[in-house]
């Protein structure tokens, strides 16, 4: 009998420690694929062998992604609603449909004592970035963006887009903020604030990725390196061109940054063994491209995927004018042997240039890729973005928050809840 009831006063005080202690989380990395939906997910895993590390995420669900305007939604409503908890109108950046400014996820966290960055592999005055350090009723005002930027003050702010900020250096150096410009400069970079503008508009793509470029897993390992403190920290982490990618039906340029992007979150797991009071979250803001693998016959062929060494864009781009050198080039940087017909293709396409906006070798580029495609057995609906479900996975203290069917909306609202904070 008195066996018994120590057993029950000890399960009582055990159940008390977990149910009412909850443990608030000190600090957030929360990783964003832009247009990273679960096609461009499962095509990547495929490419590497069967294995992504963001599989090894304890807890996963499903997130809605329409915007209040729109059944699909663009990277700016998509990140207002995960960096504030309000759905609005496409092209918005962290205000309601009528304008109003509305506290994200960033600004809360910075409230609460925690240090803050960002890091994107577009530029930092981007939608999705923008929405976590700006407030503006459009997405193009990038000028404005930038200025509201500083004056939010997030302690990291690394990716490209130097053009928006050449104009206003003074005020970036009277916020105190470091300016690097290279790899070598952000590495050399130990403590304090720091604006790392890397390229003058969007960084390279992963394979196309230049020696003075940091990768998005280098950014990423840095921003924790600077961030980490005894407060804690919030860092958002975009692998912004995914999108553009898949905005250009490229599948080569859409996996090569989606691994790149899985390599942040390896970062964030690294730094999370070590630094228990930690939370991952990961996800996208919407799918781009309508990619489908498998066109016929139950099968696709993602190992015509495997040997590029750089984007279908890029490669054209090595070509002669004349492109006598196709094949050559082809050859050397796809790792695959091209048939005469496909190669043939492309070269007739050697005075046909057309500048657009995701794509410098134009139609050229267009055709090669086409082809890649049909070679992979894999196809794409749209140049835009698609309205299904996304995925979320969560590590860490809380993670289990970031499980089911979820909206966007639910994402940062949860997030707070993680941190002991309120958003809304
Ligand atoms: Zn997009």
């Amino acid at each position: 009998m008195k066996n018994a009831k120590t057993v029950l006063c000890m399960l009582f005080v055990m159940f008390f420690i977990f149910s009412v202690n909850a443990e608030s989380v000190k600090n957030v990395i929360f990783l964003i694929g832009d247009g990273m939906g679960i096609p461009q997910i499962t095509l990547s895993r495929v490419v590497n062998e069967g294995h992504l590390v963001m599989d090894t995420l304890k807890y996963s669900g499903l997130i809605s992604t329409h915007s209040a305007s729109n059944n699909i939604t663009d990277s700016a409503a998509a990140g207002t609603a995960l960096s504030t908890g309000y759905k609005t109108t496409n092209g918005m950046i962290a205000v309601t449909p009528d304008g109003k400014s509305v506290k994200t996820i960033l600004e809360l966290a910075k409230e609460s004592g925690r240090k803050t960055g960002i890091v994107t592999t577009t530029t930092v005055t981007h939608a999705t970035p923008a929405c976590f350090t700006a407030h503006n009723a459009a997405r193009g005002n990038e000028y404005e963006i930038a200025e509201n930027q500083l004056l939010t003050g997030a302690d990291v702010m690394l990716g490209g887009g130097f053009k928006r900020y050449a104009k206003i250096l003074d005020k970036v150096s009277a916020k105190n903020y470091q300016l690097v410009k290279t790899r070598d400069e952000l590495t050399n970079i130990k403590s304090g604030k720091v604006l790392g503008l890397f390229t003058e508009s969007y960084m390279n793509y992963e394979l196309d990725r230049t020696v003075d470029e940091p990768s998005i897993a280098l950014m990423t390992r840095k921003a924790l390196e600077l961030l980490k403190n005894d407060n804690g920290f919030f860092l958002m982490v975009e692998g912004g061109r995914i999108d553009h990618a898949a905005h250009a039906n490229d599948p080569v340029g859409t996996v090569y940054d989606t691994l790149a992007f899985d390599k942040a979150v390896n970062e964030a797991l690294s730094f999370a063994k070590l630094n228990r009071d930690t939370l991952i979250v990961v996800t996208a803001d919407h799918s781009t491209g309508g990619l489908a693998l498998g066109k016929k016959k139950y099968e696709y062929f993602p190992e015509v995927l495997k040997g590029f060494q750089h984007t279908p864009d890029f490669i054209i781009s090595l070509m002669k004018p004349d492109f006598s050198d196709a094949r050559e080039i082809m050859e050397k940087y796809t790792g695959y042997k091209w048939d005469d017909k496909d190669v043939k293709t492309v070269m007739a396409e050697k005075d046909c240039k057309r500048p657009s906006y995701y794509s410098l070798g134009g139609q050229a580029t267009y055709v090669f890729t086409k082809i890649i495609n049909n070679k992979a057995m894999i196809d794409w609906t749209t140049s835009d973005h698609e309205g299904s479900m996304v995925a979320v996975m969560a590590d860490g203290i809380n993670a289990n928050l970031f499980t089911g069917m979820l909206d966007n909306t639910d994402i940062p609202v949860k997030i707070a809840e993680a941190m002991g904070l309120k958003l809304k």
